[in-house]
């Protein structure tokens, strides 16, 4: 398929703010690509060039491209500034700035008819891999060459796909959505393509199997080695007597709840991959936990889930999340890791030596896990309590509170109780320290829009306009605008945080009224945990609407934390509001 035809269908997409409408122009791409191209068609549409857990690093500042429009057009770069400076959006800049005029680069790519998707897909590669001195010119050529040959509305987009700032308001369910309506013919399968991808989160590879294979292929995909799976969730309880009622087993296990960041480790034999809640490759970012699971994990291949914590190892005491927040860099990874050591605390395993344990009882499971950890002060099973007894699970919370922790999560022993990829379920119950006060538990929303600050704020915002997240419409709807929490030091930055976030109109799967319309939109991405007294129902809230149009919206809400180990989509849902607001 030539990109030209994929860049018309792009424009379409831009043009359009229905679900449905976006679903039936991806379907329809969809049926034109053959598998070899439809992989790379799913990253582009979500603005990646690869599957999203790969570590892909095209380098291309904002001065290389400029670059390459200038060599394209053949215009000097001071006007290709000025232009950036008047137009801001680079897309738009290569679009009415270079001409179809025979262009010396033009020789780079050796292709008739125009681009195709696997040109850009090497031309891609080729950026990515060139590296080292001299490497800033090499993109810039090979960027020039495909602006070259392409057409305007091409150009617009390979730009947009360089510069990631690809966004169609098009999420991950959207081109699920959009896969089974292709090749399904309805939404009616989604459930098992979803699961697929709960199981392998490389959304290309789901559609080339779909696309060669169908449904069949699709129920046959498993559990890989060094591709990321969706983690199981917990579920929440309103009132702590209900665990016993929702958890549907005897007898109950309450594990520690540790305050970390959750980490799903791959072992195979030497090679060990890291992957975070928002399933990326965080590796590099734990070369602690990578050698001690080489040697401390006593089987040759494995998928581990457990949680990194910072640690005192002198005293023996963990820390919050935010001293761990500290080993985030990119630099001088190995000196912050003596500063702040991490312990690996592990309450599963999910795949041992060629077979999936996925279909095990939590039982089952943890007996594996026992097995194959050698347990000391840097990789450890998670502590937990077996009981039938509330009052014991009660005496058990207060002393992980007393250690630093949580709280607890209790996990049923049913013989059904097996590992549920990307599910929130009631085999795992949690049960924190926040649900004594106020509201029982947090709500992880998406912030999309500010609005400015007056008096002591006016360097910074007043507010933030704070979302849930629909899994079904794939579409932000708004719970409450957040002042209160920050410390100084946050509300100082926080115009730099949302900075490259910017939008000039409201994202496409926001859903916002008029009458609280922000000054200022932002792409949906930061998630922010907030805590506050009560839901109740609201006229200017889109959140859970009901047939009067009345949302849902959290009173008096307080900034708890960053949550930037989430996804925007991982936010707390509707639903899971509008069933906390039934329960308080
Ligand atoms: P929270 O904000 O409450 O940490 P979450 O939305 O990140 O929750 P949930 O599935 O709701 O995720 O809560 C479980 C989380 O608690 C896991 O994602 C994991 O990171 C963490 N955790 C800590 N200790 C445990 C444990 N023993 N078992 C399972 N999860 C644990």
């Amino acid at each position: 398929m030539l990109f030209k035809e994929l860049s018309e269908a792009f424009e379409e997409l831009e043009k359009v703010s229905s679900q449905t409408e976006m679903i039936k122009i991806l379907a329809d791409i969809f049926k034109q690509a053959n598998a070899d191209e439809i992989d790379k068609i799913c990253y582009y549409t979500l603005g990646e060039t690869a599957a999203s857990y790969k570590k892909v690093t095209l380098g291309m500042a904002e001065k290389i491209v400029q670059q390459s429009i200038s060599l394209a057009a053949d215009m000097d770069i001071n006007i290709i500034k000025d232009e950036t400076n008047k137009i801001g959006d680079l897309g738009e800049v290569a679009f009415t700035t270079i001409k179809d005029n025979d262009n010396r680069f033009k020789t780079f790519f050796n292709t008739k008819n125009g681009l195709t998707i696997q040109d850009v897909d090497n031309g891609l590669k080729k950026i990515t891999m060139s590296s080292g001195s001299g490497s800033a010119e090499v993109k810039q050529k090979i960027l020039a060459a495909m602006l070259t040959i392409a057409s305007p509305f091409e150009r617009k987009y390979l730009v947009r796909l360089v510069t990631r700032t690809m966004e169609f308001g098009v999420g991950e369910a959207t081109v699920l959505n959009a896969l089974a309506s292709a090749f399904l013919g309805s939404k009616k399968e989604k459930p098992k393509l979803e699961a697929a991808y709960n199981l392998c989160s490389d959304i290309g590879l789901i559609a080339q199997v779909l696309d060669k294979k169908g449904l069949k292929g699709i129920t046959k995909i498993k559990i890989t080695l060094h591709i990321p799976m969706k983690p199981m969730l917990a579920q929440r309880v309103s009132k702590f007597n209900e665990i016993k009622q929702k958890i549907n087993s005897t007898i109950i296990a309450a594990e520690e709840k540790y305050d970390g960041e959750r980490i799903e480790a791959h072992k195979d034999g030497q090679t060990v991959t890291l992957f975070s809640r928002r399933l990326t490759d965080v590796t590099t970012q734990y070369p602690d936990i990578v050698e001690n699971v080489k040697k401390y994990v006593k089987t040759d291949k494995a998928i581990l889930d457990g949680e990194a914590v910072a640690y005192n190892d002198k005293k023996d005491v963990f820390y919050p999340f935010q001293k761990l927040m500290q080993r985030r860099r990119k630099y001088n990874v190995k000196e912050y890791m003596k500063e702040i050591p991490v312990k690996y605390m592990l309450f599963d395993v999910i795949y041992r030596d060629g077979q999936s344990l996925m279909k095990k009882s939590y039982p089952e499971r943890r007996k594996n896990l026992e097995e194959i950890i050698d347990n000391n002060n840097l990789i450890k099973v998670a502590n937990r309590r077996l009981t039938d007894n509330l009052d014991e699970i009660d005496e058990f919370f207060q002393e992980c509170l007393d250690n630093n922790l949580e709280g607890v999560v209790c996990k049923s022993c049913s013989p059904t109780s097996y590992y549920q990829a990307g599910a929130r379920k009631y085999y795992w119950i949690k049960w924190k320290k926040d649900y004594a006060s106020e509201l029982r538990d947090t709500l992880d929303l998406v912030v999309i829009g500010a609005y400015p600050g007056r008096g002591r704020r006016r360097n910074t915002y007043g507010s933030l306009l704070c979302t849930a997240y629909n899994p079904e419409k794939d579409a932000f709807q708004t719970v409450c605008k957040l002042g209160t929490g920050f410390s100084d030091q946050e509300l100082e930055n926080l115009p730099q945080k949302f900075k490259t976030l910017k939008k000039i109109n409201k994202p496409a799967r926001a859903e916002v009224l008029k009458i609280i319309e922000p000054t200022y939109y932002f792409t949906p991405k930061i998630v922010v945990e907030v805590l506050g007294a009560e839901l109740t129902k609201s006229p200017i809230h889109t959140c859970a609407q009901d047939e009067t149009k009345k949302g849902i919206s959290l009173r008096f809400p307080r900034f708890i934390r960053w949550r930037p180990e989430k996804n925007a989509e991982d936010a707390t849902t509707t639903t899971e509001i509008l069933d906390m607001f039934k329960e308080q």
